[in-house]
């Protein structure tokens, strides 16, 4: 097996370009997990731990821009007052150790259902940048994932970073496991509220073949906050609009029976995890307006 290691990100994508072959290896906390059952014999390993531009991150215009190979870690040191719902989600990834390798872009290249920051990611309204040697291109969060495990990276492009609207509004995620630390998310909610657009952001993770925006939940509660003047005046949320919520939430979901959960236990958990997350999120907005 060949390791290639770039120092630069120009140096990276000439060489993605050359081995379209080569497996990238950021944390490598999915790779190598891959590679030690045998699930994976790449020809080629390219290591991007050393190419210095996917490590920072900034913020211009109200949107911080996520460097590829940003740790979790950094993401909850860093970032978590700008980016609440990245940073919560980045909390309940794995252990220590996975969060001080794991990255942004490994869990956007992995594309897994059950990725923490995808229903986040999706629910803030992030844009995933990718490079090659023939350019950059920005691709919504939302266009992102086209199936189980599959992004829509060419295969001569690199995730750079991801683009993320910095926020001071409520934003929440939750999953499901069998235990409190070091699971894959039975299934995953993330809520964000979006009172400058008057637009509520919800989206699913490990409950169909790719994380997906509860669309409908989404209009649903916009809707109900504007008609009833919520965003400037905002009051307890009526039970009726929570379990209407949860109940759409759970609609969007199409997920399957598998060794973690029936896809039952799913839609029941997400309407759950949905009425509660904007329970919190409401409460926290309502101080927020106090
Ligand atoms: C014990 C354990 C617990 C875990 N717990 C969780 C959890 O709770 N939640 C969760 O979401 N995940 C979890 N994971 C999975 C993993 O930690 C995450 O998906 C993590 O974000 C992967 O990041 P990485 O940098 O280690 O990726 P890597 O393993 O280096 O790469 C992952 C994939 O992305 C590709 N890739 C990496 N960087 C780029 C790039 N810049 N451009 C293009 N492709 C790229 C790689 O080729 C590979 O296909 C866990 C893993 C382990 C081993």
């Amino acid at each position: 097996m060949d390791f290639l290691r770039p120092d630069t990100l120009a140096e990276a994508l000439a060489l993605k370009s050359q081995r379209p072959d080569a497996v990238p290896i950021a944390g490598g906390t999915d790779v190598m997990v891959e590679l030690n059952f045998d699930h994976r014999r790449p020809a080629a390993l390219l290591d991007l731990t050393r190419v210095p531009e996917l490590r920072e991150h900034s913020t211009e215009n109200g949107v911080v821009r996520i460097g590829a190979g940003v740790p979790y870690v950094r993401i909850i040191e860093e970032l978590g007052g700008a980016l609440p719902g990245l940073a919560m989600a980045s909390r309940t990834v794995g252990s220590p150790q996975i969060r001080n390798r794991g990255t942004v872009g490994g869990n956007l290249g992995a594309a897994s259902p059950a990725g923490d920051t995808h229903p986040v990611l999706l629910a803030a309204g992030a844009t995933v940048e990718v490079a090659s040697a023939r350019g950059v291109r920005f691709i919504p969060a939302t266009e992102f994932y086209l199936g189980v495990k599959r992004n829509a990276l060419e295969p001569d492009e690199l995730i750079t970073a991801v683009h993320v609207p910095a926020t001071r509004a409520p934003q929440q995620f939750s999953k499901v496991g069998t235990r409190n630390a070091m699971v894959i998310a039975v299934c995953s909610f993330a809520v964000a509220l979006h009172p400058g657009e008057q637009r509520v952001g919800a989206a699913v993770g490990s409950a169909a073949p790719t994380p997906r925006r509860a669309t409908e939940a989404e209009e649903f509660l916009s809707g109900e906050l504007t008609a009833t003047d919520q965003w400037e005046s905002p009051k307890p949320l009526l039970d009726s609009v929570k379990r209407r919520f949860g109940e759409l939430v759970a609609q969007a979901a199409s997920p399957i029976d598998d060794v973690r959960g029936s896809a039952a236990y799913r839609k029941h958990a997400l309407s759950v995890l949905a009425r509660r997350t904007l329970g919190w999120a409401w409460q926290d907005y309502t101080g927020k307006a106090a």
